[in-house]
């Protein structure tokens, strides 16, 4: 027996078995069993919809030997003639192919006579807006005083085509494409009837490349059945269409938050090596930025096999770097005609998405960022170096990040900010920065609290840095001596400093230096206490600081 492509052994028969289109469906179905039939149809919608198939049910509905029904039996004469395409009263016409007046008028001409074996004589007009301009007066014409037993459906893609007063006489439907999801459950249900094997995760790879198409997307199944040599299996799904396997995106798109050059161009290097094509990676990465907007913006929406991936990365990144991420892939992919070679092309995009990570910008406007690049926005709308990298330079005002400090003088202050509790908040106050590089931060903590660094604790620490910063980092801990760079350092001596104003107010105070000169008192310096130890120490010192 021959072998019979899936997209025709599968077309569906009945109103019931078609995928979507479920609001055409309901209203045919309503106007059949109520007998009130529209005399004209025009369905419009992009290839491999259901158009034709719609019509083709339509047809039998109408000329089911039971009946006028809107499940037609599928086993009369009528109905299997026109399944199989031989049913004399159904005229399939390709305007695309008969778009001159003449063969419209006599095609046109014939509906006056009533159907030869069926109840209604069903016009299947495709493509229709392909129609010249004298086809469609002859049509008019019919339009305008149909017969009793003639019912058009006429099928287009391009329904902005056709005259105004051919759409006015047309009930229209747009049939819309069809989700990814419900593409793939088709594919399921398909291979399932015909014991074929597969892997689940094939079929969305399948479904998107059929855009909406179900008719795509079972010639698609149909390659990669025999690609697959009569399986379809995920890596040769994959191969097939050139799609990029997600482990790579995801490591690409982990090195870019980790602001990891050498990890970036390492995996480009390794995905163009294995043969894949740069557009089809910069689809892949812009449909990821894509799925991770979608879940910030509507939280619970996650779907397919890398879920948990996208939702990290929802967290992890601002909405504003997200937006700026698929930016740059689809003007990367656009861009790569005009690169010196592909591989070149996607290099730059990737070196783009780091120069403009948010937090390696984040890395030189220093903790006083959001404020800093909101004044440069405002002042400074349209200069040139604001427009070409807006979203970058613009601080994501709903979620305020830290940069990581550059000099370890800075770390003090960092760390303050930090809002950190517990143990950690005790590592971070007794460490001191001794260097960043790229994730990496190194900090030395002095022997005296080495018991602090444990990996408990490092952990809570870690974790904290990656919240305030947006970055994965990779945390590191020296047992050093003395710690003069930490936040508790810092805060001993600005105690100390503050003790010892302290004691030079005190002495200069008219009554002690007169006690101290003519009564030979001598003053202890530990006793002296600010009236208002907290009013009057740090948190004073602090505000005054620039
Ligand atoms: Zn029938």
């Amino acid at each position: 027996m021959s072998y019979q492509v899936l997209a025709r052994k599968w077309r569906p028969r009945a109103f019931r078995e078609l995928v979507g289109q479920e609001h055409v469906v309901t209203a045919l179905t309503n106007a059949l069993t109520r007998g009130r039939l529209h005399h004209a149809y025009l369905l419009t919608g992009t290839r491999g919809v259901g158009k034709t198939t719609l019509a083709r049910i339509l047809a039998k509905s109408l000329n089911c030997e039971r009946g006028v029904t809107a499940d037609p039996c599928g086993e009369c004469g009528a109905c299997r003639d026109i399944d199989a395409g031989r049913f004399v009263d159904l005229l399939e016409l390709d305007a695309a192919s008969n778009t001159g007046v003449e063969n419209m008028r006599e095609i046109l001409d014939n509906a006056r006579y009533a159907p030869t074996v069926g109840r209604y004589k069903v016009y299947l007009i495709d493509e229709v807006h392909m129609l010249s301009k004298g086809a469609f007066n002859s049509m008019l014409k019919t339009l305008e005083e149909p017969p009793e037993h003639v019912k058009f459906v006429l099928a287009t893609t391009d329904p902005q085509k056709i005259p105004v007063t051919v759409l006015s006489r047309c009930l229209q439907f747009n049939l819309t494409p069809l989700p990814r999801a419900q593409i793939a459950q088709r594919l399921a249900h398909i291979l399932d009837a015909e014991a074929i094997a597969h892997d689940a995760s094939a079929l969305p790879l399948i479904a998107a490349a059929a855009q909406g198409s179900l008719r795509d997307a079972l010639s698609l199944l149909d390659q990669a059945i025999a690609y697959g040599g009569g399986e379809v299996r995920e890596t040769s799904v994959r191969a097939m269409l050139g799609v990029v396997d997600r482990a790579y995106l995801h490591r690409i798109v982990d090195a870019l938050l980790a602001g990891d050059g050498p990890a970036l161009m390492a995996e480009a290097d390794a995905l163009v090596a294995a043969g894949h094509a740069a557009s089809s990676a910069l689809d892949e990465l812009a449909s990821l930025f894509h799925r991770v907007a979608v879940v910030q913006a509507v939280p619970g929406t996650l779907v397919g096999e890398d879920a948990e991936h996208v939702a990290g990365y929802a967290a992890r990144m601002s909405r504003e770097a997200v937006q700026l991420a698929y930016q740059i892939c689809v003007q990367g992919r656009a861009d790569l005609a005009l690169a010196p070679d592909e591989a070149t092309g996607f290099t730059m995009a990737l070196l783009r998405l780091l120069a403009f990570e948010p937090s390696s910008e984040d890395a030189e406007t220093g903790p006083a960022r959001t404020t800093r690049s909101n004044v440069t926005v405002a002042t400074n709308p349209a200069s040139p170096a604001t427009r070409s990298a807006p979203p970058s330079a613009v601080a994501p005002p709903s979620e305020p990040r830290l940069a990581l400090p550059a000099v370890p003088d800075d770390w003090p202050a960092f760390v303050a900010q930090l809002r950190l509790t517990g143990m950690a908040a005790q590592l971070a106050a007794q460490s001191e920065l001794k260097s960043v590089k790229g994730a990496a931060v190194s900090l030395a903590i002095p022997a005296s609290q080495k018991h602090l660094a444990d990996k408990a604790y490092a952990d809570k620490l870690k974790s904290a840095l990656e919240a305030a910063t947006g970055r994965k980092l990779l945390l590191a801990f020296e047992i050093g001596d003395a710690g003069e760079g930490s936040l508790a350092a810092h805060e001993r001596r600005k105690r100390a400093q503050a003790k010892a104003e302290n004691e030079a107010a005190f002495r200069s105070e008219p009554f002690v230096r007169d006690l101290v000169a003519k009564l030979d008192a001598t003053v202890r310096a530990e006793t002296i206490e600010p009236v208002s130890r907290d009013a009057s120490t740090t948190p004073s010192t602090r505000q005054e600081a620039p």
